[in-house]
């Protein structure tokens, strides 16, 4: 059994979608294929909550009619059978009316979720209309019937396991089931979701419950890549990464797989492959425990990152301090990347600043609190990188006039991190790209 999980953009257009279904015919091994929304579907539908709950009822109506047109368009250039496109229809009045009746209800968080729902809910269908009239066999295994999280939101691994064994069992003689990604049911029974881009997420929790080969991830790049290739103009796909290279470039920037995929897959050894639709027979990234050849496979950067230095003569020759300081950020549930200590100061920072003025007036208990704002954490990954010591000597002279706010070196032995102004990234990257790949 293996698991094919397909993005938005791979199911976004009628004819990507067709080619989605050529792709799982491909080969006779058994599958699970888990789908995203269409591209733009889970915005759309953030948009038309947003304006629910704002009480911009006519503005929510708006959203849902474009968006219901769009899926009109979208079925009739997926579906040419009368049959097929009689069951489009139904499928897509029955998602819209329901969109039109939570119009009429009062605005809850849960009815938030339900309306996020919809574009997953909505994409498997259609999907399996299409499988119908190209006389594919296959399941819909609604994710709502096994994907559960717990009162902390974490995914139930065990119970995971458990009842999609027994829903596949049901169906022992199909070889193609189909279900979405990124829903699931929250502690309390609801609709719920793994957060954006979650999908991925999705893939890689069935890779590990049903024991999967491999955990495919299809989108339209061909693979991780050595750079971020919306930035540098030069960068190739890596072949071969281990868990921990893979969950480093995803955390800190990497944007093609999401970051929270690695642990259910790395846990149960399942290898993850990221794939290209476009170019189906290319190699794109193989993730596995083997961490390959020693040196630095790849950079990715972050955004959006705010640095707190806290300066404080207090905690020379001092125990706890950091203890004290770490704690105000549990308190606020606001996590940490990176960390660097002086004998009176230490800096961090967090890419979450919705808490930050609570923080700080707390931190202020401390010593002198001075915030960075708009920060770019760059991250270099690679196997061993920091028992290599010609990587620094290559690193620092390729960045030279770059101006560094904080270094992490040996926090594991495949990450240096750097911090610098969000408006020094692109210099950065691309001087980092000819330093360290000669690109
Ligand atoms: N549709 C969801 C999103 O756009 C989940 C996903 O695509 O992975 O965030
Ligand atoms: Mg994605």
């Amino acid at each position: 059994m293996k698991v094919m999980k397909f993005g938005g953009t791979s199911v976004g257009k009628p004819q990507r979608m067709q080619e989605v279904a050529v792709l799982i015919n491909h080969d006779s091994e058994n599958k699970i294929v888990v789908l995203s929304a269409l591209s733009g579907t889970t915005n759309a539908l953030i948009e038309i909550s947003t304006a629910m709950a704002y009480g911009n009822k006519s503005g929510a109506r708006q959203l849902i009619d474009q968006l219901e047109q769009h899926y009109r368009q979208f079925s009739k250039e997926l579906l040419t059978s009368k049959q097929a496109l009689g069951d489009a229809e139904k499928i897509i009045q029955e998602h819209f009316e329901f969109l039109q009746i939570i119009l009429k209800i009062s605005f809850s968080e849960a009815l938030n979720k339900d309306i996020l729902a919809q574009g997953e809910l909505l994409s498997t269908k259609l999907f399996c209309v299409y499988l119908e009239q190209q006389g594919l066999d296959y399941v819909l295994l609604p994710a709502l019937d096994f994907m559960t999280v717990d009162a902390n939101d974490e995914p139930q691994i065990g119970a995971i396991k458990v009842k999609l064994a027994q829903l596949i069992k049901k169906h022992g003689d199909k070889k193609i089931f189909v279900t979405q990604g990124y829903i699931c049911r929250n502690a309390r029974g609801e609709v719920d979701n793994l957060k954006r881009g979650g999908s991925d997420y999705s893939a890689s929790l069935i890779a590990a419950a049903v024991n999967a080969s491999v955990c495919e991830i299809w989108t339209d790049i061909d693979g991780m890549h050595n750079n971020d290739p919306r930035v540098v103009n030069k960068t190739f796909p890596i072949e071969q990464l281990s868990f921990e290279e893979a969950a480093e470039l995803a955390y800190f920037g990497a944007k093609i797989l999401h970051p929270a995929s690695i642990w259910p897959a790395q846990y149960f050894n399942v290898p993850v492959k990221l794939l290209n639709t476009l170019q189906p027979s290319a190699k794109g990234t193989l993730i596995t425990e083997q961490a390959g050849s020693v040196g630095v496979k790849a950079v990715a950067a972050k955004d959006g990152i705010t640095a707190i230095k806290i300066k404080s003569s207090r905690m020379l020759l001092a125990y706890g301090f950091l203890r004290k300081i770490f704690e105000v950020f549990e308190k606020y549930k606001t996590s940490i990347d990176m960390v660097t200590t002086s004998e009176v100061g230490v800096s961090v920072t967090i890419d979450n600043d919705l808490q930050l003025a609570a923080i700080i007036k707390e931190l202020e208990a401390f010593g002198t609190v001075e915030i960075d704002t708009n920060q770019t954490i760059v991250s270099i990954v690679g196997n061993e990188i920091t028992e290599t010591k010609e990587v620094l000597q290559k690193l620092f002279a390729a960045i030279a006039t770059i101006p560094v706010r904080m270094v992490s070196y040996g926090g594991s032995r495949h990450n240096v991190s750097l911090l610098i102004a969000r408006n020094n990234k692109e210099e950065t990257l691309q001087l980092l790209n000819e330093g360290l790949f000669g690109l």
